[in-house]
This record gives C-alpha cells, structure tokens and sequence, in this order.
C-alpha cells in the first residue's frame, strides 16, 4: 500500500484521509474481486502468456511479472474482466503505478470539494 506523506505540504491529502473518501484497494468490494476462483484464474491464464512486466519491456529490461494490473483501474472504473484491460507488472512498477493512481484520485476528489 502506498502510504501518505504527513508534511503540512499535503494538506488535501489529511483532509481527504479525515473526510474518509479515499478509494482504496482495501476496500472489500476489490478483495472479493481479487479472492475469487475467477480471478485467480484469469489471473494465472494472464501471466503464462505475458511473463514479463510490460513497462521493464519498454526500457528494455526483461523482469519477470508477479502482478497482473488493470491498466485502467477498477477505482477508475475499469473492467475487471477485459483482457485488454490488463498487464503484466513486476512488483516495484505495479507498486510506483499503484501510487501514482490512487494519487490522482485523490487529487481528484479534492478539486471537486474545493
Ligand atoms: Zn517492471
């Protein structure tokens, strides 16, 4: 999980944190998601033929793939279940995306209160 800056520099973010607004991974909804049979499965099917994190690929680095993305993500409203919604990522670049994502979220939700 990516963890939130406490500096007063980022004040939107503890108001947002307070307001309890934030969507995130944890929510149960997207457990359910990621805990299913059906998932797993899309899952496993996904990283076989796409072994390698696409975004090390455009650097040209090989790195192995331990996470299967959605490219648009389901916060965002992306589809679950589309193939052509997902990516295969290795763990540091899932996580830098993940971050930048609900980021933007965030940022997000505070210009529509201000
Ligand atoms: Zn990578």
């Amino acid at each position: 999980m990516p963890y939130l800056p406490t500096t007063t520099k980022y004040k939107w973010i503890r108001q947002i944190k307070k307001d309890n607004k934030i969507i995130s991974y944890s929510k149960p909804e997207y457990r359910k998601i990621y805990n299913s049979q059906r998932w797993r499965k899309l899952r496993a099917e996904y990283i076989k033929h796409n072994p390698l994190c696409v975004i090390c690929k455009k650097d040209n680095r090989i790195t192995e793939a331990k996470v299967v993305d959605h490219v648009k993500e389901i916060a965002d409203g992306g589809d679950v279940w589309n193939v052509s919604n997902l990516q295969s990522l290795c763990d540091r670049c899932h996580r830098v995306k993940t971050a930048r994502a609900v980021n933007n979220r965030k940022k997000k939700i505070y210009n529509k209160e201000r």
